[in-house]
């Protein structure tokens, strides 16, 4: 099965979809990847939804991505004795680090690290931004901060202080407990909440012994500040457009998507755009117009993969959702000012020989009009600096790595098929066309581009063509290296 559009999708699983019917028709509507979010999901839930993926794949022939969101330190207050407290506006209001000191309008915060960072003029949000709050005392066991505007708060509500620095790492004591059950199991991607500095990617990375691809979430000012640092260090980066709108003014999000999709882009890393992109699905069964628009801006944005959260997680709709998605990606991508757009933000090679033989196989690709870009790779490298070029023909990725495979489910244009190194050129060149003619299905007499090869990257692109083999003309048409299958299509 090849999915006729480039840009992926990620759908969340929670109660709605956790099981292999919802699973198995969700993969079949079009996810390509099942987000577990760890928020909520036990080790158990994570060990089920990996058996059952795993016979997804055997069942449907096709790679399957599993992407297990940790849920990073989101800090909380503690509990309100009395379940909710009211904060009026102007009213100054006293958070404390001693639980038995709370009640008598006091907040319990049991994070010490927050009285040890804030400071005077720092703004505090509690309860996704619903509350604001601004410091205007803090010592070691008691911040007073003003109410800006009124409200309920209830109990455990999510605390954001976006201007304060914490001491702490992306990691609690929990995640680290996650990381090492997605250890043992064996998921393609980590994703990491509320980072802040590029040395919790290092200390992710460490913790996970290189054996799962790291994805940053993007959702605090700070990690904004060192954006280039951290996209350097990453596999994979999201814009987890719910939390930045909390810790950034609303308004700020969509150019801080563009700006975060661009520097992922250029670094050829995949970019995924997160959070409530139809979000009205969680209850109907269409989404608003600017949900599909919000969708289309992302897929024109050259976005590697488009996000389903609470949609698929705990709405009534999940499988309509991806399905929605899905025709969403296809008629943008066919539209005719999609190509124009995604060429027009083409940036320049990298001065790296993988660089330019990537950029050189889509120009031969598309200046011959080609049926698809071949590539072998091991790492997944390959793949990434050919997806980074956005071609116009579909990324046939050959490996024989099924860890590469599932990584690559996540990365724009990518159709990876598992297949045995080949030992030697020819070989490679025949396997390409035939996998090309299996996979891409391309039209009779067209041709396939078969760029830098991770094995040996030195080799220029070669073409082959589709046309019928002697031993196979009375069935049809199948693919075999032509006349010039051999002839290099890049002199040199
Ligand atoms: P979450 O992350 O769903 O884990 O909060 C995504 C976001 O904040 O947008
Ligand atoms: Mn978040």
């Amino acid at each position: 099965m090849r999915r006729n559009r480039r840009v992926k999708i990620v759908a969340t699983l929670g109660p709605a979809s956790t099981n292999e019917d919802t699973m198995r028709r969700l993969f079949e509507a079009g996810a390509d990847v099942f987000r577990v979010n760890m928020s909520h999901a036990t080790h158990d839930g994570l060990r089920e939804v990996h058996g059952i993926v795993r016979k997804l794949e055997t069942e449907f022939s096709r790679p399957i991505g599993i992407l297990v969101d940790l849920q990073g330190p989101k800090l909380r207050i503690g509990k309100i004795e009395s379940g909710t407290m009211r904060l009026t506006k102007g009213d100054v209001v006293s958070f404390v680090r001693r639980e038995d000191v709370g009640g008598l309008g006091r907040i319990h915060l049991p994070h010490p690290e927050i009285f040890e960072s804030v400071e005077a003029g720092h703004s505090m949000l509690l309860d996704d931004g619903k509350l604001k709050l601004r410091v205007v005392e803090a010592s070691d066991v008691r911040i007073d901060a003003e109410v800006l505007n009124s409200g309920l708060l209830g109990s455990r509500k999510g605390i954001s202080l976006p201007d304060t620095v914490l001491p702490f790492g992306a990691l609690t004591d929990k995640d680290r407990a996650d990381i090492e059950c997605a250890n043992s199991i064996g998921v393609s991607w980590l994703a990491l909440s509320f980072v802040q500095r590029p040395a919790d990617i290092e200390e992710a990375r460490e913790l996970s012994r290189n054996r799962t691809a790291i994805m940053a979430k993007i959702e605090k000012p700070t990690a904004i500040h060192f954006l280039k640092e951290i996209v350097d260090l990453a596999d994979g980066i999201m814009v987890a457009r719910g939390d930045l709108g909390v810790e950034m003014p609303v308004e700020k999000v969509p150019g801080l998507q563009k700006q975060i999709s661009r520097a992922a882009r250029n670094a050829g890393k995949p970019v995924v755009v997160a959070t409530q992109m139809l979000e009205s699905m969680i209850y109907a069964p269409v989404p608003t117009r600017a949900e599909v628009s919000d969708v289309a801006t992302a897929v024109f944005e050259g976005a590697d993969a488009v996000m389903l959260s609470a949609e698929s997680a705990v709405g009534k709709y999940p499988v309509d959702a991806v399905a929605t998605m899905n025709r969403i990606a296809i008629e943008v991508e066919h539209d005719p000012l999609h190509a124009a757009i995604i060429h027009a933000q083409r940036i320049d090679p990298q001065a790296t020989g993988a660089d330019a033989i990537s950029a050189a196989a889509r120009t031969v690709a598309e200046t011959l009009n080609l049926a698809a870009i071949v590539c072998y790779t091991a790492s997944g490298a390959t793949a990434l600096r050919a997806a980074r070029e956005r071609p116009q023909q579909p990324i046939l990725a050959l490996t024989p790595i099924p860890r590469t495979a599932r990584k690559l489910t996540i990365v724009w244009g990518q159709h990876c098929v598992l297949a045995d190194d080949p030992i030697n050129l020819d070989d490679m060149v025949a396997k390409a066309c035939r996998i090309a003619y299996q996979e891409a299905s391309p039209r009779p007499g067209s041709r396939s581009s078969s760029p830098p090869v991770c094995r040996s990257e030195n080799r220029a692109p070669r073409t082959c063509s589709a046309s019928p083999s002697r031993s196979d003309r009375g069935r049809g048409i199948s693919v075999g290296p032509a006349a010039d299958a051999t002839s290099s299509a890049v002199p040199g």
